[in-house]
C-alpha cells in the first residue's frame, strides 16, 4: 500500500503534510522530485501497448500523465476525500474541462450567481455558442434551484463562499435536491479549501479548485483542480482533459505539493486575523458594513457553522464614501498590498467598483451584489496589529 492511500486514515493536518508522497522513494528521498520529462521510455513494445490501452498502469507521455503531477493528484483526492483528482493548468481550465466533459449541445446549466466572474463570463457568453443555457439564481436561497431546474438541466453548479460577497450556499440541502431530479453537483471550494469545507462529504459530485489560491498560498504560481466523488465521472472527465489539453507541468505541480504542506498552519493563523480584523472593522466608524461568515450577523452565519471547519479568512465591508472611500483605501495602504488574487501568505486589499469592475454597468454590479463601497480583503499570515494599524491609519483618511 502507497504512502498517499495510508494518509486517508490520518487526521487533517497530517494528511496535509503526506499526502501525494510516493510509497516508495528512489533515493530515499523526502520530498517528491521533479520529473521533467515529457515522455517515458516503454521496456518493449508490448508493454507500450498495455499502456496504451489502460491493461498497465505507468507513464506515457505528460499530458496524460507524469510522477511529479500524480503526487499533486493524490494530496488533493485524499484532502476532498474523492475517487481520484486531476490538476489542470489554472482553476478556469478546471472549471471548463468540467463543462466540456458533462454538457452538449442544448444543456442547461443552474449556477449561483455571484460566481467568479470568469465562470460568469464563459457561461453567459461563450457556450451559449454551443447551445448551453445558464440560469443564475441566488443559492443561498434553496426554492431558488428548485425553481430553476428544467428536463434539460445537466449540471448544478455552487460557488460557496462566493467572490467576493462571502454569501454561503447549504452544500447538503442544495446536493439533496439536484440529485432527486438525477443532476451532478459540483463546487467551487477554492474560498474554503478542504482544510475547512468538504463538499464531497457533504453529497456533492465533483469539486473544482483554483489551486493558485489557499492550496498553493504564496502567490507564485497558477494552477487548477477537478476531484470527483465517483469513478465514472473521473473517467469522464479525465478523457476530456487528456484530448483538450489543458493539464498541468510537473513543475508548477511541485510548487503547488510544496506550498499545501503549510496550508494547515497558514488558514489557523490567517483565519484568526480575520475574525479580529472583522471586529476591529465592524467598530470601525469609517466602515458601514463587514460580510465575515464568521460574524453571528452573517446571514448564513449558521450555514456556515454547520458545513464549515472554520470561517476562513475572507472578508469584505463597506466604506464611508462609496466609490470615492474606497479608492481612498486602496490608495492609503502600506504594508497591505494593492492586488487581485488571494489566499496567499501576504494580506491583499481589492476594491472591485474602481478596479475589476469598472467595465461592469452599475446595475448588474449591484445585482450581483458588488456595491461602490465594497472593500475585499483576503487576510494574510501577517502580525495582527500591523494589519490593524494599516488599515485603521487608511480608513482614517476617507473625509467625513
Ligand atoms: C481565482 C478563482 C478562479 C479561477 O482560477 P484561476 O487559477 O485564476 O484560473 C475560480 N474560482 C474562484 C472562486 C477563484 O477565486
Amino acid at each position: 500500500m502507497s504512502k498517499g492511500r495510508k494518509s486517508r486514515e490520518l487526521k487533517k493536518a497530517s494528511q496535509i503534510i503526506h499526502s501525494g508522497q510516493f510509497g516508495d522513494p528512489i533515493f530515499g528521498e523526502v520530498s517528491v522530485p521533479i520529473f521533467q520529462s515529457s515522455t517515458f521510455a516503454f521496456p518493449s513494445a508490448q508493454e507500450g501497448a498495455d499502456r496504451f490501452g489502460g491493461r498497465k498502469s505507468g507513464y506515457i507521455y505528460t499530458r496524460l500523465s507524469n510522477p511529479t503531477t500524480r503526487a499533486l493528484e493524490d494530496s488533493l483526492a485524499t484532502l476532498e476525500r474523492g475517487f481520484g483528482a486531476m490538476a489542470t493548468a489554472t482553476g478556469m481550465a478546471a472549471i471548463n474541462t468540467v463543462f466540456l466533459a458533462l454538457l452538449d449541445q442544448g444543456s442547461h446549466v443552474v449556477s449561483t450567481d455571484c460566481v467568479y466572474g470568469a465562470t460568469r463570463v464563459v457561461l453567459q457568453s461563450e457556450y451559449t455558442r454551443f447551445g448551453v443555457r445558464t440560469t443564475f439564481v441566488d443559492t443561498t436561497d434553496l426554492t431558488n434551484i428548485e425553481r430553476a431546474i428544467e428536463p434539460s438541466t445537466r449540471l448544478l453548479f455552487i460557488e460557496t463562499p462566493t467572490n467576493p460577497t462571502m454569501k454561503i450556499t447549504d452544500i447538503r440541502e442544495s446536493a439533496a435536491i439536484a440529485h432527486r431530479h438525477g443532476i451532478p453537483v459540483m463546487v467551487d471550494n477554492t474560498f474554503a479549501s478542504p482544510y475547512l469545507q468538504r463538499p464531497l462529504e457533504l453529497g456533492a459530485d465533483i469539486v473544482v479548485h483554483s489551486l493558485t489560491k489557499f492550496l498553493n498560498g504564496h502567490s507564485d504560481v497558477v494552477g487548477g483542480g477537478i476531484v470527483t466523488a465517483r469513478e465514472d465521472l473521473f473517467k469522464r472527465i479525465r478523457r476530456i482533459l487528456n484530448v483538450f489539453g489543458s493539464t498541468m507541468d510537473p513543475h508548477q505541480a511541485w510548487l503547488i505539493l510544496r506550498g499545501i504542506k503549510t496550508l494547515a498552519l497558514r488558514l489557523e493563523k490567517a483565519q484568526e486575523n480575520a475574525m479580529r480584523l472583522a471586529e476591529f472593522l465592524n467598530r470601525h466608524p469609517k466602515v458601514t458594513w463587514v460580510t465575515y461568515p464568521g460574524l453571528p450577523h452573517h446571514p448564513q452565519h449558521d450555514t456556515a457553522r454547520k458545513q464549515m471547519d472554520g470561517f476562513g479568512s475572507m472578508l469584505c465591508f463597506g466604506v464611508r464614501n462609496g466609490l470615492a472611500g474606497g479608492v481612498v483605501v486602496m490608495d492609503s495602504v502600506g504594508l497591505i498590498t494593492l492586488a487581485v488574487s488571494l489566499g496567499g501568505i501576504e494580506t491583499l486589499i481589492e476594491h472591485p467598483a474602481s478596479m475589476t469592475h469598472t467595465s461592469v454597468p452599475v446595475a448588474e454590479r449591484e445585482e450581483a451584489g458588488i456595491s461602490d463601497d465594497l472593500v475585499r480583503l483576503s487576510v494574510g499570515c501577517e502580525d495582527f496589529e500591523d494589519l490593524r494599524e494599516d488599515l485603521d491609519q487608511a480608513l482614517n483618511r476617507i473625509p467625513d
